[in-house]
């Protein structure tokens, strides 16, 4: 017998049982986008490689080992988006919209990464990306921050912590290069076989290693702060004066870069206690070179991603999370038809329309469809045998409380029901 098709590696289905935490997580973050006046952006979720490979760049994690790359059916060669920035600035030069003109943006969907699986990484996971262009900060770099803060406080996390960090523009990323490598070369035999490759190609990455090992010697690097000058000083005090003045907490980690080429000045990550090494849940920073490299006329940004599984495990292990259940089954016994029963629950949904009504499909006896009503988690069972048909009534069952069933004109149903539910939803 063949062996039935599993999943990819790495790559998860979302069941039911998990839709409605997020459903409920994705519904927040609309509405957070919407307070600060950020529109969404849709992407397409192939691009061509040579589009990552300029901007991500070449010497990174993400282009040199973990792209999902193929030749299509034209010879041409495409990429699963491994992130989303690169895309957004693709269209934003595609379509016009980003010269002279200030753009505040999101997105939401998959992203692709062939790591090794674990908890926290996967291959296919979703991220929520936010994206502004046309302003040069520091004043939106704090904007991106407190946006964090709130999404937070709404979801009623409190273990998230933030680092933040300049890397300073292109010159002083060079002079700090210089001193990087003349620090790690003194320390060559302390380097893993990935730092020691980094050190010939991208020396800053061995900054961002996870390897336990290299922590110490991580530790004792030069700091960034060494090689910035009063611009970019003065940048990241203004990005701190109102985080200060926001009463944000934060710690400067003067060894934080980003995994990716195109970031500057300004860089953050949200960290977590709570998920073992995959601490990060949201990093992001300003990428102000990015537009120009790609062909577009030079244009400051700032934008941060947001990993939604590694935030649903917080949410998860604080149990902030969401679960469906419905509000009430429409059941039907007797000589009742199915064409009734349906006929009245379509009804209670006109009156009813946010609420979850649920129609007990196929014939059973009273009893079963109870037990099938009392299962899926709904409140109330709405029952309709001879009688109720006859008086034109409705049986309502509390199915969550100790409480006498009773019988309702189907007229006042609706209003019935929705104090009811409303009663329920309280008690919880
Ligand atoms: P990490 O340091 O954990 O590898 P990264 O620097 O590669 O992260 P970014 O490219 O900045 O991550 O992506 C932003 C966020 O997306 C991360 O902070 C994380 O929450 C999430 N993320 C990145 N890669 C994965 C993955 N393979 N699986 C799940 N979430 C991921
Ligand atoms: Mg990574």
């Amino acid at each position: 017998m063949s062996k039935n098709i599993q999943t990819v590696r790495g790559m998860h289905d979302i069941l039911p049982a998990e839709t409605a935490a997020w459903q409920r997580l994705e519904q927040i973050l609309r509405g957070l986008m919407h307070a600060y006046g950020y529109q969404e952006i849709r992407l397409p979720l192939l691009e061509k490689t040579e589009l990552f490979s300029r901007s991500i760049g070449e010497v990174t994690d993400i282009v040199e080992k973990e792209m999902y790359t193929f030749e299509d059916r034209n010879g041409d060669s495409l990429s699963l988006r491994p992130e989303g920035t690169a895309g957004c600035v693709r269209a934003g030069i595609q379509h016009g919209i980003l010269h002279n003109q200030i753009q505040r943006l999101w997105y939401m969907g998959t992203m692709y990464r062939h790591e090794r699986p674990q908890k926290g990484r996967y291959r296919e996971f979703r991220q929520l990306g936010v994206e502004v262009f046309g302003l040069p900060g520091p004043d939106v770099d704090a904007e991106m921050i407190l946006l964090g803060v709130r999404l937070w406080r709404q979801l009623g996390l409190s273990d998230l912590r933030l680092e933040l960090n300049s890397i300073g523009s292109a010159e002083e990323r060079l002079r700090y290069r210089d001193g990087l490598v003349k620090y790690f070369t003194a320390h060559r035999k302390l380097l893993d076989q990935d730092s020691l490759e980094r050190l010939e190609r991208n020396p800053l990455r061995i900054l961002d290693s996870k390897n336990p090992a290299m922590q110490q010697i991580i530790a004792d690097a030069p700091p960034f702060s060494d090689c910035l000058g009063s611009e970019s000083l003065s940048h990241l005090d203004g990005v701190r004066a109102i985080l200060d003045q926001a009463g944000v907490e934060y710690t400067i980690n003067p060894k934080l870069v980003r995994g990716l080429d195109y970031y500057n000045l300004t860089v953050f990550e949200w960290k977590t206690t709570a998920l073992g090494a995959q601490d990060t849940v949201c990093a992001g920073g300003r990428f102000d070179g990015l537009v120009e490299q790609l062909g577009g006329s030079a244009t400051p940004a700032i934008g941060f991603a947001i990993g939604l599984e590694r935030l649903l495990s917080v949410m998860q292990l604080q149990d902030k999370q969401e679960t469906y259940a419905p509000d009430a089954c429409l059941l039907i016994t007797g000589q009742v038809s199915a064409a009734i029963g349906m006929q009245l629950t379509e009804m209670i949904r006109d009156a009813l329309p946010h609420r979850s009504i649920v129609y007990h499909c196929g014939s059973a006896s009273l009893k079963s469809q109870l037990k099938r009503a009392d299962r899926s988690g709904a409140g109330f069972a709405l029952i309709v045998g001879d009688e109720e048909q006859q008086a034109a009534t409705i049986t309502v069952k509390f199915l969550r409380e100790d409480r006498a069933q009773n019988t309702i004109s189907r007229a006042e149903l609706a209003n019935f029901l929705e104090n009811e539910i409303n009663r329920a939803n309280g008690r919880k």
